[in-house]
């Protein structure tokens, strides 16, 4: 990766774009209650620059204040979220998963493991499937019972309960968890 390198990137409907000169530093996700609320998700990822290599190429970012010193920056027109700014700095952040190549820098650290949801390790577990708009009204009529439960829940301490299922797919689902203590 080198500094005369950049890299593009930009929301979902296309009205927002971005490039950066140079490698973003210090890509990592953050579990914190505020980037949950900001994504919509149980973390969000991000990585920084200084503000001097990093350029909008189209349209312009709607900004909300999440706090006195940060403002986040999203499309207005689609609500993808993009950057994090803390005020009166030269560093901007911008969201990985809008880069155009997501997987050009695999995060470092997880900060604000604080907020990160008791399951988190369980997800590269889960049963694979490719993208099938199961996002569509009515996919959920379509998947097997043993999905359409909730296969587990998270006591307090120790080790997730599992339910079985006939086919026992939710225990070989999980496999990959370890209880930490
Ligand atoms: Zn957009
Ligand atoms: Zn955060």
């Amino acid at each position: 990766m080198s500094a005369a390198q950049s890299f593009s990137g930009g929301c979902q409907c296309g009205a927002v774009r971005y490039r950066i000169s140079g490698a973003l530093s210090y890509p990592h996700i953050c579990h914190c209650r505020m980037c949950q609320k900001a994504s919509g998700n149980y973390f969000m990822a991000l990585a920084g620059a200084d503000h001097a290599a990093f350029s909008l190429t189209r349209g312009a970012p709607g900004w909300f204040h999440s706090s006195e010193h940060v403002r986040r920056g999203f499309c207005a027109a689609c609500g993808t979220p993009l950057f994090f700014e803390t005020v009166d700095t030269d560093r901007i952040a911008v969201t990985l998963g809008s880069l155009d190549d997501p997987s050009a820098f695999p995060p470092v650290s997880q900060d604000g493991v604080e907020g990160r949801v008791p399951f988190f390790h369980l997800l590269s577990g889960l049963r694979e499937m490719p993208t099938d708009r199961s996002d569509l009204q009515g996919a959920m009529m379509r998947l097997p019972p043993a999905c359409a439960s909730t296969p587990i829940t998270i006591p307090k301490h120790g080790r997730p309960k599992m339910t079985r299922t006939p086919d026992n797919k939710v225990e070989k689902a999980t496999q990959g968890w370890r209880p930490t203590t």
